[in-house]
């Protein structure tokens, strides 16, 4: 499948490693007019556009720099309403706490033919990568994905914590070291045991992976002792220690 003209084609990028883009995802990329990427996206992955194509950079570096959201979203619109094709490369899956469906949104309000190519999404990948499953027959048969960073937005929905430490299971936290430390306490307080496995994993399938330890009782501080830094995965619950036998 080749993009398309005056459409506008939502990818997701992987998590990463340029190898973890689809089939699909990669043909849509090497044949687009325009190719716009976020800050996440792995420069090797840009290098296979088209050697004319325009690349539009719309990442947003931690602090704000960058492109505001709706110019973003003006540009997409221009391009394709010119009659290219243009190829938003978004890191992981586009929908999951990506602003995808924002972006779409506004393509398709104004008019503009669209359509989504799911990606790797690193709450998923993230742990794979690290040898964690989410899921396991024996520890754990419900997996909840939520945001460390809500709040941020005043419109964004609450994170009921609570309500998380309650569904038992996995809880897969994206955005969330900056958070680390009050969110160990809430689900401590919400009965959590404080001696629960909690692994972070950094710049997951990038060469620069990284992975940390701990429990809901000392991984914030050994987080801070390590600076570990965005883009991570926090996974809480007894499968990070499914497939390593309580040794590291
Ligand atoms: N749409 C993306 C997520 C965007 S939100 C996806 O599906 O993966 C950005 C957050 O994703 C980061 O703060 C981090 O929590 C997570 N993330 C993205 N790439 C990552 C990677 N390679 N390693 C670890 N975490 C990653």
């Amino acid at each position: 499948m080749t993009a398309q003209p005056g459409t506008v084609h939502l990818v997701g990028a992987g998590p990463g490693d340029p190898g973890l883009i689809t089939v699909r995802g990669r043909q849509i990329l090497q044949s687009a007019d325009v190719v716009v990427y976020d800050r996440l996206v792995a420069p090797e992955l840009l290098e296979s556009a088209r050697p004319d194509a325009r690349r539009v950079s719309a990442g947003k570096a931690p602090g704000g720099r960058g492109p505001s959201q709706t110019q973003v979203n003006a540009q997409i619109i221009e391009h394709a309403r010119a009659g290219r094709s243009v190829c938003r490369l978004k890191g992981g899956d586009p929908f999951v706490f990506g602003r995808g469906a924002e972006e779409i949104a506004e393509v398709a309000a104004a008019g503009i033919p669209w359509d989504v190519v799911p990606g790797v999404t690193s709450a998923v990948a993230a742990p794979a990568a690290a040898g964690i499953p989410l899921t396991h027959r024996d520890w754990a048969s419900t997996a909840t994905l939520v945001t460390g960073h809500e709040g941020e937005s005043k419109d964004g929905a609450p994170v009921d914590w609570a309500a998380v430490a309650a569904a038992g299971g996995t809880i897969v936290i994206l955005m969330g070291v900056a958070t680390l430390p009050t969110t160990c306490e809430r689900l401590i307080a919400a009965g959590r045991p404080s001696s629960e496995p909690v692994a972070v994993i950094e710049r997951a399938t990038w060469p620069e992976e990284r992975i940390t330890l701990g429990t809901l009782a000392d991984i914030a501080e050994t987080v801070e002792q390590r600076a570990v830094r965005n883009p991570a995965v926090v996974v809480v619950g007894p499968v990070v220690w499914a497939l390593r036998g309580g040794s590291t």
